[in-house]
């Protein structure tokens, strides 16, 4: 009764994990909680759906007619997983669905439901026993997000109540199943953890058909693995036959930087530009004996210097000319001149009536000619643009990708035949005894650097260019990475527990437990913020109050949910929505570095000096116009509450964004990131409707224009944000000296702040409204970040009047 198209048949059992279809189902039917491992690209999480679709899970009638749910720690690969098998299987989205924070394709009669492990999470507050389920299939686990682990604690308990009710036939009710598929085989966390599972769950291992990679290791370790990057990248394409390179760098910045680069570099355009350029300028010279050859002539020419000849006949005559031309150019390149390779070239192309793309396809690509198709991927890029990265790239061309960690594990991007590997990611650290967060580049885990090699050997062997040397990879990585709950913030989760009934939090089966401080620490925020009852039985036995209860309906930071449920004085609930919003999806302005990393041009590529001078000239012109036009804009939007808040500056542009009805232009104008402005506008509606349906006495006021709220209302929206932030206080520190002077301080910069539970002296942050102006006695701050100093960020001044 499944249709697939028929290259989806043909691909799929190439699949490892299609031969293992039958004990795969087996255990899954005999098993409550199975356990799959296998190599990225092996078919998990394209597969394993589809088998209980095929064994008739989701479908109504059937023994199992709950959904089947398929969780994925990031929104993309939640959707792009949901189109990929509502294709394979011959679905509609209504189908075949996904669901993430703002956005659903979810219908009644949805069989497979994709969505991120937050969503997952969030429901189970409403519905515990996940009664729209019959399986549960958590992907990607050995990444150890904390909403992953979470939800194999919570899912533990869960599966044992619904098999209780089963057995006692409770209300129609029907077993739910677990499956948890990893990309490695470290899975002991899991599956010999008897708190979590009494009974160990199988292990089903998909052999690997991996093609061999070869990895090459850096002789030495360049800090600037950026450039390195793109010299290796340079190098592959000029040197190695086709097959797309995926480039691992650490953010967004590095990525776009990169991206520009190469495509100045080896894009099409560029690649076209210059040739014409060429070609004019040799006209020009009257250079005639190596441009022009005619096609007579040519076929002599090539047989004087003894070439195709001598072997076979055809097609392949040509292209065998062509490669051995190629070679020997290549062997001469060394001491040719970039423009007499580029000439010999072009006349080989000419003499042996090959073309580019013929060649390219024999295995024979020079970088002077054949172009990149550069496509970025990293998490803020928009969803369309990050689906690029799954379509093939215009024939001829070598696809490049540069991707985040993004591409590590959740998303197989076809043809890909070299890694680039510079061995870091950006991580946010956090400190848990003071809040301090520091996002730093550091090296990942040897479980990581292997993912990522293993991407070159998907559809043939290939080969992984690792930017750091062998002896810094055995001595300084680490085995594995940490899970995500043992190094971040818990408040949330342990609220979100608690609004589980999961009072006692120490005893919850945590795949692996937080530390005792951090538990200690969210509990001592949730009862700062009323949503816990202080407990005096232990840490984290604290009982969820009726505030806890209505703050856990948001899908929300425990803080920024405390301001909405305090907000509903003064007509302020709409613009605490769109504070909360903004914050949560992050701040939306551009900072200043990001206008200087948009102007990082190739300076290096044009031959022509007399068009670089101009062109620089009229860069740095640009330059100066918009870094002025990006200033003004933040003036404007400073100027709301008299530049005492970077809280109001965002709420500020929010409300200028919807009155304008959004759009790119408004962006651009006002220097905001598209994709946050939009997500903004989403989760506003969305709040916004949960407190239309679980507050009806309240008028959630989601109204399209914003006015600009009043003083008093800007008042007791500092007083909202000093409730949710209560513990986050800093003072002038020459205020509180014992030899306070009462200096006189013109701007905020370099003026020590005292935080609560800091030792160091903590600083406004350079980006902050307050920056230029007389540094107040009393903030709140929002985030603590430290990079060359201790920053405070996100700032609201206490003592305005
Ligand atoms: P795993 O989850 O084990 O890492 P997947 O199920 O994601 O593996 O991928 C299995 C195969 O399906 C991959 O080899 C990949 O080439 C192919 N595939 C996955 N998504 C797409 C897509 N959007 N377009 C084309 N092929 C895809
Ligand atoms: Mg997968």
């Amino acid at each position: 009764e499944v249709k697939r198209p028929v290259e989806v048949e043909d691909a799929r059992l190439l699949l490892p994990i299609v031969a293992e279809e039958q004990p795969i189902m087996e255990a899954i039917l005999l098993h409550p909680v199975v356990i799959i491992c296998g190599e990225t690209g092996s078919g998990k999480t394209t597969q394993v759906p589809q088998f209980l679709y095929e064994a008739g899970f989701g479908s109504s009638g059937s023994e199992n007619p709950g959904m089947i749910g398929v969780t994925q720690p990031r929104r993309v690969a939640a959707m792009s997983m949901a189109s990929r098998i509502a294709h394979e299987l011959s679905l509609t989205s209504s189908k075949v669905s996904y669901q993430i924070r703002y956005d659903a394709t979810v219908s009644p009669d949805t069989s497979i439901k994709f969505m991120t492990d937050g969503v997952l999470l969030r429901e189970l507050a409403t519905d515990f026993l996940l009664t729209k389920y019959s399986v549960l299939i958590i992907d990607e686990a050995h990444e150890r997000s904390m909403n992953t682990d979470i939800l194999i604690g919570v899912l533990s308990r869960v599966i044992k109540l619904r098999e209780q009710m089963w057995l006692e036939k409770k209300d129609g009710a029907k077993p739910l199943r677990l499956i948890i598929m990893s990309a490695t085989l470290r899975v002991s966390d899991f599956a010999e953890n008897t708190t979590l599972f009494p009974t160990p769950p199988p292990i089903i291992n998909v052999p690997a058909r991996q093609h061999p990679v070869t990895v090459h290791f850096n002789r030495r370790t360049p800090s600037d693995y950026v450039s390195e990057a793109i010299r290796k990248t340079s190098k592959i394409h000029a040197r190695l036959p086709p097959g797309g390179i995926l480039i691992f760098l650490t953010g967004q910045n590095e990525i776009t930087g990169v991206c520009r680069k190469l495509e100045a570099k080896y894009g099409a355009k560029a690649l076209e530009a210059k040739r014409r350029r060429r070609i004019a300028r040799e006209a020009e010279s009257n250079d005639e004996v190596t441009t022009t050859v005619a096609p007579a002539q040519a076929d002599v020419e090539a047989e004087d210097v003894e070439l195709g000849v001598r072997r076979t006949g055809g097609t392949s005559t040509r292209t065998s000319m062509a490669t051995w031309l190629t070679k020997s150019t290549l062997r001469l390149s060394t001491v040719m001149t970039k423009r007499m390779r580029i000439r010999a070239w072009e006349s080989i192309l000419r003499r042996v009536k090959v073309s580019v793309t013929e060649l390219y396809l024999v295995g024979v690509t020079n970088s002077l000619i054949a172009p990149m198709h550069i496509v970025p991927l990293y998490a803020l890029l928009p969803s369309d643009k990050q689906m690029r990265v799954f379509q093939p790239p215009p024939p001829g061309s070598r696809l490049v990708v540069v991707a985040t960690n993004v591409a590590e594990t959740s998303l197989t991007i076809p043809g890909i035949r070299y890694v680039v590997d510079c061995g870091r990611a950006k991580e946010r650290r956090y400190d848990i005894a003071n809040g301090i967060q520091a996002f730093q580049v550091s090296w990942v885990s040897k479980a990581s650097a292997s993912q990522r090699a293993g991407r070159a050997g998907r559809t043939g062997p290939g080969h992984c260019y690792r930017l750091y040397s062998s002896a810094l990879f055995e001595n300084y990585f680490e085995q594995f990475s940490q899970p995500e709950i043992t190094r971040m913030p818990i408040e949330g989760v342990v609220l979100q527990m608690k609004s589980m009934h999961i009072d006692a939090v120490i005893n919850f089966p945590f795949p692996t437990p937080p530390d005792r401080t951090n538990l200690q620490k969210a509990e001592t925020i949730l009862t700062h913020l009323g949503a816990v009852s202080s407990s005096s039985s232990g840490i984290g036995n604290g009982e969820i109050t009726d505030i806890g209860r209505a703050m856990s309906l948001f899908p929300l930071s425990p803080r920024y949910s405390r301001m909405l449920i305090s907000g509903r004085q003064h007509g302020c609930l709409p613009y605490v929505i769109a504070i909360v919003s903004a914050l949560s999806v992050g701040d939306p302005f551009l900072r200043e570095e990001a206008l200087d990393a948009e102007d990082e041009e190739n300076k290096e590529e044009d031959e022509s000096l007399a068009l670089l001078t101009s062109d620089a000239v009229k860069a740095k012109e640009a330059r100066k116009l918009r870094r002025k036009a990006f200033f003004q804009s933040q003036m404007t939007h400073s100027s709301l509450g008299n530049h005492s808040s970077d809280v109001f500056r965002i709420l500020s542009v929010v409300g200028a964004y919807e009155y304008a009805g959004g759009g790119h232009t408004f962006c651009n104008e006002h220097y905001v990131r598209p994709k946050a402005m939009e997500e903004i506008h989403k989760l506003r509606a969305q709040i916004s409707n949960i407190v239309q349906v679980n507050f009806p006495d309240t008028n959630s006021g989601f109204v399209a224009n914003l006015q600009p709220p009043s003083a008093l209302q800007l008042k007791v929206l500092r007083q909202l944000l000093a409730a949710g932030f209560i513990d986050q206080v800093a003072i002038r520190k020459d205020k509180i000296s014992p030899t306070a002077t009462g200096n006189q301080f013109t701007t905020s910069k370099g003026v020590a702040y005292q935080a609560m539970g800091i030792a160091e002296d903590v600083y406004i942050h350079p980006s902050s409204v307050l920056i230029g102006m007389p540094p107040p006695d009393v903030v709140i701050y929002l985030e603590v970040v430290r990079t060359s100093r201790v920053f405070i960020k996100g700032i609201t001044t206490m003592n305005t009047a």
